[in-house]
């Protein structure tokens, strides 16, 4: 058995990781440093049982005030330091320590010595004396920190204005992937899980939501109690307060949103959960967090989706995109059982949750929705993987699986699509080698019966593969030449090899038809006349307007010819459709159809919509036209959201979007807002000359 440990020095010495076989000088399949943590100097030395919040939420001053208790035990004798990782936004007011159960002056220590000193720029070291009348080796013990935190990266607070209703204001934290730090002190790292409860007071007719599998309510008190029965690491507690109602959707689900989406929320999504949970069960096994609840989040929320345990927190803006929203809450259920129950140890094997929970995924969708319809999306997202891999290029260490970064690093820049995509095509590679699909689905449900509420290396998974397969591992598969395991994991470049999608190509086939007869000089009208884009899905529309935009510049008159022909009808489309006909717009300069553009920037004010505009806006020669848009929309942004949207037109140098890769080996500059947990990294650092997130864009 392959079971997370505790993590140890390296046999190299150098470093800590988590124990693995094949960790050799630091250079081996499982070889996996914790630096992006201060507490990785001791964590290995305690035990983390469990954790209690008591916090207050003023939504006045936009302060979390409050207490955490941390249940520990020392597993290693003569420690004297406790280190969590805190932040510079989280000041600490006191600590002190208890034995539990016992009231002699001796096992209580009322006040503690403590330190805080600078990390990096995304965290801080609480450094805290401990008592040695206390602490005794596998004894538990309780540390309790009272604090105050503000608006670090993990807290988002709308106010009134950014909320859909606009009536009141809202709060909630994203932990992905070292934002909690900031929201409690914490060992940041998804190799430690814990147990945890919360109380929070909150206002008047505040409603609280975290991510636990019970929860309680005393309306004379206005106390919310939660209690999250499995270990989980820091990074999936989350919470979210505001103005929001539910509706329930099964028996194990139910839709809560601010109330003027409710009713369009639940239509989205009413009857399918319940389905899509049955199927996730009948491949992997047991859903094991109880309940399945989505909560709608205000288009601040800085990324698509966060799969937090029993919670999922998805963008409101993503409910009139029908494909995508199914495709999205899909992906986050399947982190129900990939990266939740089994974690990466660390975020330098983000794929280990991201690849396999896409593979999960796109196993879902194959039976719920046909072999066509998964293959379709799933050719949609490999064109975008090599978008990606066209403006990398093929040696850039972002696009390894096992990624090694320095010091400094925030492993938030690691969100790629290759931790997606060439993840989701090792995956499919191992399931080609077993020969069938429904003989690796019971490799999956045993994985998640061995490894679940824990966390994991590459090397655990690929042993418990070879382990289950004994006959591939006679074979020698991870030797394959030019397939080997150790090549997919620590090679640079595309993947090794892609599964096969040809049952999409009744899908694909018309897409690509029209594309090239968009591409035939001149386009031939009455042919492209034959084909009818509001008989498409959304899937096969952006895939047809992907392709165009890789073709762009298009000609003047192509563009004069493509905006006849289909201006009009995207503009009823959903936003996924239009933001691709905007891009094709601002790309070839076509001003024709800029009236749309600023439609759309003064409807969509997320994220996701307004970045990509904006930087081929400031990109292209519409520098001036987007300025104007946003002086008009930026009352209604986020400020982080603006800062960024400064930063894109302000820049001083309009650099194409090929110039400058993102660097995961060097630490990118202090961001002058928050880096959003789950964000693909080039968002938040000064964009210039960045690859557009449109072309990175994923969901967490
Ligand atoms: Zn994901």
């Amino acid at each position: 058995m392959a079971q997370f440990q505790r993590p140890t020095l390296c046999c190299c010495r150098k470093v800590l990781t988590v124990p693995s076989k094949s960790c050799e000088g630091g250079q081996g399949l499982g070889q996996c440093r914790l630096v992006d943590i201060a507490s990785a100097s001791n964590f290995h030395c305690f035990k983390l049982r469990h954790f209690h919040l008591d916090l207050r939420l003023n939504f006045a001053v936009k302060e979390i005030t409050g207490w955490q208790v941390l249940e520990l035990v020392a597993i290693q004798p003569g420690v004297q330091t406790l280190v969590l990782d805190i932040h510079p936004s989280l000041l600490i007011h006191s600590i002190d320590c208890k034995v539990p159960g016992t009231t002699g002056a001796q096992d209580i220590s009322p006040s503690l010595t403590y330190r805080v000193d600078p990390f990096t720029d995304y965290g801080s070291s609480l450094n805290i004396s401990l008592p040695a009348s206390v602490i005794r080796l596998h004894r538990a013990f309780q540390i309790t920190v009272r604090y105050t935190t503000t608006d670090g990266p993990a807290i988002w607070w709308l106010d009134a204005e950014l909320t859909c209703g606009q009536t009141r204001p809202l709060v909630f934290t994203q932990g992905h992937s070292v934002c909690n730090r900031s929201f409690f002190p914490c060992f940041d790292t998804p190799a430690v899980k814990s147990t945890y409860t919360a109380t929070v007071r909150v206002p008047e007719g505040v409603t609280v939501l975290m991510s636990a599998s019970r929860s309680a309510y005393s309306k004379q008190d206005r106390v919310f109690q939660f209690s999250m029965e499995y270990p989980v690491p820091a990074y999936l507690v989350a919470l979210v307060a505001g103005d929001l109602q539910h509706v329930d959707i099964g028996p194990r689900s139910r839709v809560w949103a601010e109330p003027c989406i409710l009713t369009c929320a639940v239509s989205k999504l009413g009857g399918s959960v319940e389905r899509w949970l049955n199927v996730a069960e009948d491949l992997f096994g047991p859903y094991v967090w109880g309940r399945y609840d989505i909560v709608f989040l205000p288009p601040s929320f800085p990324i698509v989706a966060m799969e937090n345990p029993c919670l999922t927190f998805i963008i409101s803006s993503i409910l009139e995109s029908r494909e995508f929203l199914l495709i999205d809450v899909i992906h986050e259920i399947a982190h129900g059982w990939f990266g939740n129950a089994v974690t990466n140890a660390t975020w330098e094997e983000m794929w280990l949750s991201e690849g396999l929970a896409t593979y999960a995924q796109r196993r879902i969708t194959t039976e719920a929705y046909g072999e066509a319809f998964t293959c379709l999306e799933t050719v949609f997202r490999l064109d975008a993987l090599h978008r990606q891999m066209r403006l990398l290029g093929d040696n850039n260490p972002v696009s390894k699986l096992q990624v090694k970064f320095e010091p400094g690093i925030n492993p938030s820049s690691l969100m790629n699509l290759f931790t997606y995509e060439k993840g989701f095509c090792f995956v499919s590679y191992l399931s080609q080698l077993c020969g069938n699909v429904k003989r690796f689905d019971s490799f999956l449900r045993a994985y998640i019966e061995q490894f679940k509420f824990s966390s994991v290396v590459a090397q655990d998974l690929l042993d418990f593969f070879l382990g289950f397969f004994p006959e591939l591992k006679e074979s020698c598969v991870a030797q394959r030449e030019g397939l080997e395991f150790e090549r997919w994991l620590n090679g640079c470049g595309p993947p090794l090899c892609e599964p096969d999608l040809s049952a999409g190509g009744v899908l694909t086939g018309p897409v690509q038809s029209l594309c090239d007869l968009w591409a035939s000089e001149p386009p031939d009208p009455e042919a492209i006349a034959n084909f009818n884009l509001s008989s498409w899905s959304t899937f096969q529309t952006v895939l047809f307007l992907d392709r165009l935009l890789d073709r762009s510049p298009l000609s003047h008159e192509v563009m004069g010819q493509l905006s006849r022909c289909y201006s009009a009808q995207l503009d009823e489309m959903n936003a996924e459709v239009r933001i691709r006909w905007l891009q094709i717009v601002v790309r070839n300069s076509f001003y024709p159809d800029l009236p749309r553009i600023r439609g759309f920037l003064h409807k969509h004010t997320s994220r996701m919509y307004t970045v990509p505009l904006y930087e081929d806006l400031c990109s292209g020669v519409m520098k001036c036209f987007a300025a104007e848009v946003f002086y008009q929309t930026q009352a209604r942004l986020h400020p982080n959201l603006r800062r960024t949207l400064q930063q894109i037109l302000f820049q001083t140098s309009a650099l194409p979007t090929t110039t400058s890769v993102p660097s995961l080996l060097h630490p990118t500059p202090s961001s002058p807002s928050p880096t959003p947990g789950g964000q693909p990294g080039p968002a938040d650092p000064p964009t210039t000359g960045t690859i557009a997130l449109r072309d990175v864009n994923v969901s967490a």
